[in-house]
Parts: structure tokens; sequence; C-alpha cells
């Protein structure tokens, strides 16, 4: 390619798109018009000669022919008005005579074409005329019976008159054909000459056509297919899709634009998560978004030190001074934290007064003791008394520690660590506790919850509590349902709090049995006149879902007790959803066929990318506690909740707020847009007798 013709394409890409279509189809349809009408010109020049031929040349030939004819049968007749009787010369004098007179027509006619067209002068009106004199003369001599005379007559001058006149006739004819051949040479010659110029021209057309189509796809089809391709991997959460963007017609713009929505729809979701991610009491990392930034910045050529610090003293701080004095503790603790960390450091708040913090250490050096030092260090930083209203109440903290590489290589590993070293620290109540596989099992051992789980289940201490649903409108509330909760009653320990043995059952594997335990116990409830028109929900553990029989057994059981399946709801967490195994959406769409309800519970403590969400078959939102709590007293965490909230309803989700402990917190939960609250404000988990007998005195 030249270079004007490489700038001409350059500047033809920059044109809008339109111009250039506008442009190419009018080239096209120029060169069609040229075709169509070279063709058309052709085609009346031949008509022209057809006709030409068929109006001149053909009615010569005839003519000419028609005179040859008559001369012919003239020469006949002659013969019999030499030899014949008188009867027979009469029919022959009469034919003569109907001969002539077609020769004189055919012969004029001859001459008026010849002196039309300019030809030379038709020498057959002469041959005619002198015909006619010798004729008349023979004539004259057969009347007056002068045979002999006759005979030489005819054997001279007629004869030879009338073949001169048959020997002009034939030569035009002759003429004629020629001049039709060459006339029909003539047109050939020209269809030859415009043959290539034609067949060019309709190449060009062609090729032309062919250009075009392949520009428009190349400049329009193809960037508007890799823009949808773009826009649909946007649609499903991929945010960081973006699309090509080329030159400056509407297709680049069109990219551009869908480039900068991404990138907003980025932005935002990032705030979203950010802000839902960040503590609202200190400004610290929770503990997913802690997680994620330990686990970008542990490197396996490095050595680290996660610890888990305890507030020791808050429970105290709270009773005695109360509550706002144990969250100014908790701010204290965590600027003196912020304070203390390096830029390789992180740090967190995993809820309560419990901290985490991310420590590099230096390698080569025993990392046990570089540890301790750094957590003495801190404690010097971090334990001093803080000033609260004129009192100056201790900070003492307990601390887990585990180390990177030595302990684990993954940032989940390693804060479970730390905190089991947590854990042992509060236990021994020793100040500080560096992690040791021989503490895991110590805590096994410690609970032997293993084989009691079983023995529990067999002997009847689990129980099924109920914590009301409620429907809250500007009118009133209403109770839609419950949601199962799990109680063990230990014979000898007492209570027992799900939250401490349900990890533990869904590590062990014992989940399963658990939960078809309480898929029973509910949908047996439901089958109970007394909880017509009400729904329950269980909640259910990875576990469950990746056992493949989970959606026929839960279809029996329905089945056996005929319980409409909308009425009951699976709560699923969303960090659940986030396990690796077999695709969610495939595990949620075949729980999704038994016909029963499906809930995403603690919403917003996973970091699910929200679009992902509208691709799960899900019924209920469950926005988590942590975003509920004091919901009413700070205007961030409203308009949080509310984004959330409208999320929910833009993918026609119910949502529920769960935790609802104050009336305000009601009241604002409700403003924000959630249909059901569930919370102890509304309803503590009860027993089921206490349960129906609360509904009945609601109603
Ligand atoms: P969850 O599913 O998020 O259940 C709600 C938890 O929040 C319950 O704790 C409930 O008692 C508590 N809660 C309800 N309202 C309030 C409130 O206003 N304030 C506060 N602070 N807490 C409130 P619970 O019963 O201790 O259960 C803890 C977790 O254990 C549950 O969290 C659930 O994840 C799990 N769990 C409980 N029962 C089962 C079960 O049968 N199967 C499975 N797989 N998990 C269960
Ligand atoms: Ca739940
Ligand atoms: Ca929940």
């Amino acid at each position: 390619m030249t270079s004007s013709s490489r700038r001409a394409g350059r500047w033809l890409q920059r044109q809008p798109t339109h111009l250039r279509l506008r442009w190419a189809f009018s080239l096209l349809i120029g060169l069609l018009l040229l075709v169509a009408g070279l063709a058309a010109a052709r085609f009346h020049e031949y008509e022209r000669a057809i006709s030409a031929f068929s109006s001149g040349s053909m009615q010569r030939i005839r003519v000419a022919s028609e005179i040859s004819a008559d001369v012919g049968s003239v020469s006949r007749q002659l013969l019999t008005l030499v030899t014949g009787e008188r009867d027979l010369r009469v029919v022959a004098y009469r034919n003569i005579d109907t001969a002539h007179s077609r020769l004189e027509t055919n012969v004029e006619l001859l001459r008026q074409a010849a002196e039309a067209s300019g030809r030379r002068l038709n020498p057959m009106a002469t041959a005619l005329a002198l015909y006619r004199g010798v004729y008349d003369e023979t004539v004259d001599r057969i009347e007056a019976g002068d045979a002999a005379g006759v005979r030489a007559m005819m054997a001279n001058r007629t004869e030879e008159a009338l073949s001169r006149l048959s020997q002009l006739a034939d030569a035009q004819v002759a003429d004629e054909q020629a001049l039709a051949q060459s006339l029909a040479e003539e047109q050939a010659q020209q269809v030859r000459q415009d043959m290539p110029a034609l067949a060019l021209i309709c190449l060009v057309a062609i090729v032309g056509g062919g250009l075009l189509a392949r520009a428009v796809r190349r400049s329009i089809s193809e960037p508007l297919q890799r823009t949808e391709a773009v826009a649909l991997r946007l649609a499903a959460g991929d945010y960081s899709a973006r699309a090509q963007v080329r030159g400056k017609d509407e297709v680049a713009g069109l990219a551009a634009t869908l480039n900068t929505l991404a990138e907003a729809v980025a932005q935002r979701e990032a705030q979203i998560r950010h802000l839902a991610e960040t503590d609202s009491e200190t400004g610290l990392a929770q503990r997913g978004r802690f997680q994620r930034e330990v686990s970008l910045q542990l490197d396996e050529t490095k050595v680290y030190a996660l610890l888990c610090l305890d507030l020791e003293g808050l429970k105290t701080i709270n009773a005695v001074l109360g509550y706002e004095a144990g969250d100014a503790a908790i701010r204290c603790v965590a600027q003196r934290l912020q304070a203390q960390a390096s830029p390789q450091s992180c740090v967190g708040r995993l809820g309560g007064g419990t901290f985490a913090m991310l420590l590099p250490l230096s390698p080569g050096l025993d990392l046990a003791e570089q540890a301790l030092v750094q957590v003495q260090h801190l404690r010097t930083a971090l334990e001093r008394p803080f000033d609260w209203q004129g009192q100056s109440p201790d900070l003492h903290l307990l601390v887990g520690v585990a180390l990177h590489p030595l302990h684990a290589k993954g940032s989940t590993e390693l804060l479970r660590c730390a905190e089991q070293a947590l854990f042992e620290a509060k236990r021994r109540r020793s100040g500080t506790e560096l992690y040791s596989d021989s503490q895991a099992a110590a805590r096994l051992q410690d609970l032997n919850l293993a084989s009691e789980l079983q023995l529990a289940q067999e002997r009847g201490e689990l129980v099924a509590f109920l914590q009301p649903k409620l429907r809250v409108t500007l009118g009133g509330q209403e109770c839609t349902g419950a949601e199962a909760l799990i109680r063990w009653q230990h014979p000898e320990r007492g209570f027992i709090s799900p939250a401490e043995f349900i990890p533990f059952a869904e590590r062990t594997g014992r989940i399963r049995s658990l939960t078809q335990w309480m898929l029973l116990t509910v949908i047996g409830l439901l089958a109970r006149p007394e909880f017509e028109g009400l729904r329950l929900a269980v909640n259910l553990s990875t576990k469950d879902l990746q056992d493949p029989q989970f959606d026929q057994h839960l279809r029996r059981l329905l089945l056996e007790h005929g319980v409409e399946p909308a009425r009951l709801t699976l709560e699923i967490t969303e960090s659940g959803l986030m396990e690796p195994g077999e695709d969610p959406i495939t595990l949620l769409h075949r729980l999704k066929s038994v016909g029963v309800r499906l809930a995403i519970d603690d919403f917003g403590t996973g970091h699910s990318a929200l679009a992902y969400l509208q691709r799960l078959p899900v019924d209920e939102l469950k926005i988590d506690r942590s975003f509920v709590r004091d919901v009413d007293l700070e205007p961030k965490r409203y308009e949080l909740l509310a984004a959330i909230a409208q999320l929910g309803h833009t993918l026609g989700l119910t949502v529920t707020a769960e935790g609802v402990e104050r009336e305000a917190e009601l009241l604002a939960v409700r403003r924000a847009g959630c249909q059901l609250v569930q919370g102890y404000f509304t309803g503590r988990p009860m027993s089921v007798d206490a349960f129906l007998h609360w509904r009945d005195k609601e109603k």
C-alpha cells in the first residue's frame, strides 16, 4: 500500500460511520448504474441495427427475389406465346401483363430505395425499359404471324434483355446479403470491443461490493460484536472488562461510553464494598477486607507474624463505665494500633474488642523471638491507660501469634491459627500465646464434641428454636413465619451456642445429619395446623449443598408430609456460595427446582460481586446484623443499608433486616426499604410452644 492510500485509509477511518456508509453505497450504486446504462445503450444499438436490417435489406432481398421469379415466369409465358394456340396465348398475355406490372412496381421500389440511401442508381429500371421495348416488338411480330422473326428475336434480344434483368436482380440479392453480413459483423465487432469494458466495470462493482461488505464488517459489525461481548462480561460482574476504542466514529463512541460506564459501576461497587467492609466505629478493615489485604501482602519469600489482639478489660469497662466508654476504649486501641503500623503491616478489627495485625519480620533471626519482642513493643504502646471523663481505665491485651510461613501459608489459615492461639491465651489467661499444632488438638479434645454431637442428636438434646420474622409496613407489622435455629442443651455443660459447634460440625461433616434432623423437625412443624399460613426457614451449610442427593431427599420429605415447598425457605450464607466446588449457580438451580424459597444469609459479609447475585435463583436477601446495628444513629450506615435494600429490590428480592435490637433501628430499616425484620426487638429465638403462644398474643 502506498503512503497516500494509507493516509486516505486513515482519513476515512476518522469519518463518522454513517458518512462512510453513505459514500460507499453511493459509489456502489453509481457503478451499478454505469453497468446498466452501458448495457442499455448497447441493446438500443442492436435493436436499431436489427430493425434497419429487417425493414431495409430484408425487404430489398424479397423484392429482388420477386423480380427474379417474375423474370422466370415471363420467360416461360413467352414460350407459350411463340408456340401456343390463340386461346392459350390469351391466358399467357394476361399472366405476362400481371408479371410486368409487378416488375414495374418492384423495380420502382428498388429505385426509390437506392435513391433514399444515396447509393448508385439502380440500372434495373433501364434494363426493364429496354426489355419492354423488345417485348412490344416481339408481340407485334407474333400477332403479325412472323414466326421466323419472332424466333430470331427471342433467341437474340428478348432472352438477352430478360436475362440481363434477372442478373441484375440476383446481383441485388447478393449485394444485400453481403451488406447484411457486414452489418452483423460490424455489430459483433462492437460487442467484442465493449465486452472487456463492461466486464471490467462489473468486476469493479463486484470487488467494490465485496470490499464494502468487508469494510462494514470490520469497522462496524466486528467492533459492535466485541463491544457486546464486553457488555455481557460487565453484566456478569467482571468490571475489569474494557471495550477497544479505535478511531472516533459512533462505534468507538459507544465503546468509550461503555468503558466509562464500567469504570463508574466498578468504582461505585468498590466504594460500597469498601464502606461495607470498613468498621464504622474505628475506620479499620473488617475481617473480609483484612483477610484480603493480608493475602495481597503475603509473599512466599518473606516472613511475617499475624497477631490477634483482644481487649481483655472490655467487658469490665462496659459494665462499670457503660458502653460508650467501651466504644471509646475500642477506638483508642484502634488509633494506637494504626500508629504502630508500618506500610507493610495490615490492621483490622475482627469484631467486638478483637483486632488483628500483620507484621513483617526479618528473615534469618529467630522468628518466634522477634514476634514476641514486637508484641512486647506493642503492649508498651497500647496498654497505656486511656482517658475517659476524668477516669483512666487500664487496657489489657491478650495476644495470639501465628507465623508465616511456619504455621500457615494462606491468609485464611494463618488467621485461623492466630485466633486459635488467642483462644489459648484466653483459656490460660496467659497474655501472649504462640500458635502450636497441639493447641488445635487440645481444643478439640477439650470440647470433645465429635462423639457428643452424635449422641446429642440421639438423646434429644438438640432443640429447634424459632425466631419470628415480621413484615413491617407503615400500617403495622405481621408475623410471616420464623427462622429455625438450633439449640444444644448439654446435660453437664449447659447451653452450647451454635456459633461454637456449627463451625465444628461443618469441618467434621456432621453438619449433614444435623441439617437432616432440622429439616425433618421443621417440615413436621409446617405440617401442623397451628403453622398454617406461616413460612419457616432452615440454615444450610456448604457441605449440604455439595451433597448430590440433597434435593431428592428434600423433595421426598416435603411430599411425605404434604407440605407445599414454597413454605420452606433455605438460607445459604453469601460466603458459603464462594467456597470452591461445583458451580453454586448449578447447585442453587437444583435446589430451586424442588420449589422451595432460597435466601442469601448474612449478606454483605462476603464479598461477592453485586452483579453476581443477579444470576442466582434466590428469593430473599438477608442483610447481616453488622449493617443494621446503629443504622438510626449514623447517616452513612443508613445510606449503605438503603443502597443494599434498593439493590435487592432491583433484583426482585424480598429484603430482610437481621438483628434489629431497638425500635429506632426498626423504624430506620423500614424507611430504608427492608420488608421483613428479624431481631431481638421483634422477637428472640424461642421454643416452639413459646413461639405459638407469642404469635397468638400478637394477632
Ligand atoms: P444466623 O443464621 O445469622 O442466625 C441468626 C443469629 O443471630 C442467631 O444466633 C440469632 O439468635 C441471632 N440474633 C437474632 N436476632 C438478633 C439480635 O437482634 N441481636 C443479636 N445480637 N443477635 C440476634 P444463633 O442462634 O446463635 O445462631 C448463630 C448461627 O449459627 C446462625 O446465624 C447460623 O449461621 C448458625 N445456625 C444456627 N442454627 C443452625 C442450623 O440449624 N443449621 C445451620 N447450618 N446453622 C445454624
Ligand atoms: Ca440464618
Ligand atoms: Ca444471618
